[in-house]
């Protein structure tokens, strides 16, 4: 577009200026955009430029940089000079600078870095020279042949990590750094011989061709399968791409008083507020998180260098008041000098962000709205995690560090690729390495947790089980792990693949054996926050709960009533279950009834416990809805033991067990179908509903039943069974001489019930979706048999997500919707509610709020997120959610 105007491509920062903001993410990527607003706010960072992120795409279309780019980047590689005072490939004070990705998105680990870039024999020398420290320019050159030579060429690292570790061996040296510089110089032509032996082109010697060629690799890393796979998981577009940074470097491994290190401005573990983080010295950037040398806790650097050390807590001060959020930040020291490298908003375990969100409150950096906005509601799985039963007697094999919290068990795996077999087929498996890189990023997902021999807090498999929630130990020094052999042994007892193992996240501590795990204990912070999110929401949460064991734990997080339970559950314990047979196989009504008889006084039981743990509260309670056969033995040898049972021929029972068979179950005789059928069996429901009720409300006890015929297709299904249910209501409250208030009303779970609500709303007083039959019969897709073809249809991107998992509001929503509508139209007063797991999912939590529900119900755990969610929703109607969402 001639005349428009034409946006940079390329961002410079230096000396107290920049051109870019923390606000141009999307231009700068999250690394550019906080190493600008760094530069802005005064904080030491070295100069340096961004090229921005659509840069990438057309770079990856056309393999060719323009001449328009190229012009950039050199005009700019002089901004750094200027400000540096040194020259990229000049022998006397060469610039060397640092190539790293950074898209708009944090992609922790999944784009290479490349440092000390510039270096060849010649600028080598001069570097030599001018720091008076031979050994520290060779094992930088040493590092960038080695870090470019495997990023931009692509050749296994192991190549290079083997020969430096045979020279470590030969000289009996520990660290890179105690390497004599004779052999790093002999280090270095061995590598820059391979690159050539393998890739049959020297190395390159000359800095600008050094550059272009880091900067293609940057922009090339973008579609490499590990960022493919971390896009796809955390729902990144592809069209966003990474933005290129290249930074003049400082040196951390310039002798004891330099170093390298991570840190955070409150603990991302507990939340805790202080200064959290680790260092090594005399070492440079990767060093820390690669987990090849274990750090120094930061508090240490306090007594080391405390001049940097309190210059870096200011920075994190500033930092975090500016961003007004948690921080997490590298740095790099050179000769006791500090220089910011990176700055973005930290990840943060469930636990601490919820303690953070209250302390900010507390210390007026946030409002309780911006607490309550801010917290991902999935996050608080986290704080309702397990833990280990101190009680159970398990063998303590290791202790690591207690890298993200929560414990579980599960069969010891050794390898990524395995471990997603076995995990994603449903087997519990806990990833045992070494140490982990990007390369096991796969295994991690569906690991139920990590646990490495080596690294820091802020290695790889700290930082991505974090990420993740997941419970991690990492750094069990005393774990020796063989890969090879598959196993690994601890405190002298070998531990092999297929093994159980036990660990505690927020401990480090690993046991041997399958743990007990406890519920967790909700604390201070949790109910504060939680006790704000009520303030603000509109919806009232349920829960679905079956029994009172439920219930209780319901309310515990905060339930205001029960939206489903379910009654067949309670057919199924005991002696009952021989009953509910004698019942399902009677020969005639008589029969049934008879066997109906004995389960009245069970049922009124159930009910009369459910009523009382949610006094006050109502009460959804759902009519018999599976078919019968569910309730039928399958083995033959339980159909002969239950011809004995019933005093019955073994061959009839056996008929009379396979006539009831269905082809499509799920469509067969289900659900109110039941009831019309057998009127007797919604009779006896009914009727241990009412006496159940009657006896609470006879103690003055406040009981609000509300009865749910489920399955219905149809206005004169519902009409039939409204009719037994009331005709019951009416001789219940007859025979008690005492009357309780009730609803009636039916589950939408039928696209029919959706498209005729309007009619179904003259009789029914609240409708309930039951979200897994209805997606189940709006995409007629049955869940049982969806494994077979919904990872492809995921894989392939023919849907978005898992519809049984996250409705899918533009299809089966829209139902939702429509069925609402015209329920109100009919009856403004209808009550509307959403049942089945849906219900404590975020997103379908915001829509239930669109859509003016009264509640959404979901199981016990799901409670508090289903409360924060619905907080959320009502904020972001209100327009008012976390204005730091624009920040880094
Ligand atoms: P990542 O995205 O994996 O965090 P970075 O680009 O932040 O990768 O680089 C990793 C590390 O490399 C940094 O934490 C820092 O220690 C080091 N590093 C990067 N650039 C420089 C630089 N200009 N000077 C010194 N160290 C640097
Ligand atoms: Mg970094
Ligand atoms: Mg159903």
């Amino acid at each position: 577009m001639s005349g428009s105007f034409t946006q940079p491509l390329v961002y410079f920062f230096g000396q107290g200026r920049a051109d870019g903001t923390a606000a141009m993410k999307d231009v700068l990527g999250g690394k550019g955009a906080g190493l600008a607003e760094m530069t802005t706010l005064g904080i030491p960072v070295p100069p340096g430029f961004t090229i921005a992120t659509n840069v990438c795409h057309s770079y990856l279309e056309s393999r060719q940089f323009s001449p328009r780019l190229r012009g950039q980047v050199e005009h700019h590689l002089q901004r750094v000079e200027a400000a540096t005072g040194k020259q990229f490939g000049g022998a006397e004070h060469p610039l060397l600078v640092s190539v790293r990705s950074g898209a708009p998105v944090s992609m922790p680990g999944m784009m290479e870095t490349i440092l000390n870039l510039g270096l060849n024999d010649a600028t080598v020398e001069g570097m030599a020279v001018q720091s008076e420290n031979p050994s520290f320019a060779w094992d930088s050159y040493r590092r960038f042949v080695q870090m470019y030579s495997s990023v931009v060429f692509d050749l296994p690292k192991q190549l290079f990590e083997q020969r430096l570790e045979a020279r470590k061996r030969d000289c009996g040296a520990t660290r890179d750094i105690d390497l004599p510089v004779t052999v790093l110089q002999a280090l270095v032509r061995e590598f820059k011989d391979l690159v050539k032996q393998e890739t049959g082109k020297p190395f390159p010697d000359d800095p600008l061709s050094q550059l272009w060629g880091a900067i293609a690799a940057v922009f090339q890393s973008w579609n490499t399968r590990r960022a493919i796979d971390y896009r796809k998981l955390h729902g990144v577009p592809d069209t966003m791409g990474t933005a290129v940074n290249v930074v003049a470097m400082v040196f951390g491994n310039l002798g004891e008083d330099s170093g390298t290190g991570v840190a955070f401005t409150r603990d991302p573990s507990t939340g805790e507020s202080r200064l959290y983080g680790e260092y090594l010295l005399n070492a440079q950037g990767e060093d820390v998180v690669s987990g090849a040398r274990t750090p120094e806790p930061i508090a240490s650097l306090n007594e080391r260098m405390p001049h940097a050390y309190q210059e870096l807590e200011r920075t994190a001060r500033v930092l975090e008041r500016h961003f007004r959020d948690v921080q997490d930040l590298e740095f790099t020291i050179e000769r006791g000098r500090l220089y910011m490298l990176q700055v973005r908003r930290a990840q943060r375990t469930g636990p601490a962000a919820v303690r953070i969100a209250c302390e900010m409150v507390d210390e007026r950096l946030i409002t309780k709205e911006e607490a309550v906005a801010r917290i991902p509601p999935k996050d608080l799985d986290q704080l309702l995690h397990p833990t280990i039963d101190q009680a159970s007697q398990l063998d303590l094999l290791a202790v690591g560090l207690p890298a993200s919290p929560g414990a579980a068990c599960g069969i010891v795996v050794f390898d990524a690729d395995k471990a997603e077999r076995l995990g994603r087929s449903g087997q519990p498996v806990i990833l045992v390495r070494r140490e982990t890189s990007p390369e096991d990023f796969h295994g991690m997902v569906v690991a139920k947790a990590v646990l490495t021999a080596r690294g820091g807090m802020t290695s790889h498999a700290a930082v991505v089980a974090r990420g993740m929630g997941k419970p991690c130990v990492v750094g069990a020094a005393t774990i020796d792990v063989d890969e090879a052999n598959q196993q690994f042994t601890a405190d002298g007892r070998s531990v092999r693949e297929g093994e159980w193992i036990s660990l505690d996240g927020g401990t480090g501590r690993v046991f041997a054996g399958q743990a007990r795990l406890i519920d967790p204990a909700l604390g201070e912070h949790f109910k504060r926050l939680m006790g704000w999110a009520d303030d603000v929401r509109q919806l009232r949460v349920r829960v679905n709960a079956d029994t009172p064991a439920d219930s209780h734990r319901g309310r515990d997080f905060g339930a205001e009533g029960i939206g489903l339970c379910r009654t067949e559950h309670m057919f199924f314990e005991g002696d009952r279950l021989v009953v509910m047979r004698e019942m399902i196989l009677a020969q005639d009504e008589a029969g049934r009834r008879r066997a109906l008889e004995k389960l009245l006084p069970m049922q009124r039981g159930d009910f009369e416990a459910i009523f009382r743990a949610m006094e006050g509260f109502p009460v959804t309670i759902r009519l018999l809805d599976p078919p019968l056969h569910e309730f039928l033995p399958k083995e033959d040898s339980e159909i002969v033991t239950l011809a004995g049972h019933l005093e019955r021929p073994v061959d009839e029972i056996r008929r009379a067990v396979l006539s009831l068979q269905e082809v499509n179950p799920m469509l067969g005789l289900r659900g109110c179908r039941l009831g019309i059928v057998h009127p007797e069996i919604t009779q006896m429901q009914t009727r241990a509903i009412f006496e159940a009720a009657c006896a609470i409300a006879a103690r003055r006890g406040r009981v609000m039943p509300e009865i749910m015929i489920p399955l219905t297709a149809s206005a004169v299904e519902f009409r039939k069974q409204a009719l037994v249910v009331r005709r019951v209501a009416e001789d219940v409250f007859n025979e008690r001489q005492i009357t309780v208030p009730y609803l009636l009303g039916t589950m939408i779970e039928l696209p029919r019930a959706a498209l005729t609500a309007d009619e179904l709303a003259l009789e029914a007083q609240f409708f309930s979706f039951g979200t897994n039959d209805l997606t189940q019969t709006t995409w007629g897709l049955s869940r049982d048999d969806a494994g077979r073809f919904l990872p492809q249809y995921l894989e392939q991107g023919v849907i978005p997500s898992d519809p049984f998992q996250e409705l899918d509001i533009p299809g089966v929503g829209k139902l939702i919707q429509m069925a609402c509508e015209l329920g109100r139209k009919t009856r403004p007063d209808l009550k509307l509610g959403i049942c089945g797991e849906h219900g404590g999912e975020p997103n379908a939590v915001a829509f239930c709020d669109r859509l003016g529900m009264n509640y959404v119900s979901c199981s016990p755990f799901r409670v508090p997120i289903a409360r924060l969610a619905a907080a959320q929703a009502t904020l972001a109607a209100r327009g008012t959610m976390d204005r730091t969402k624009a920040t880094v």
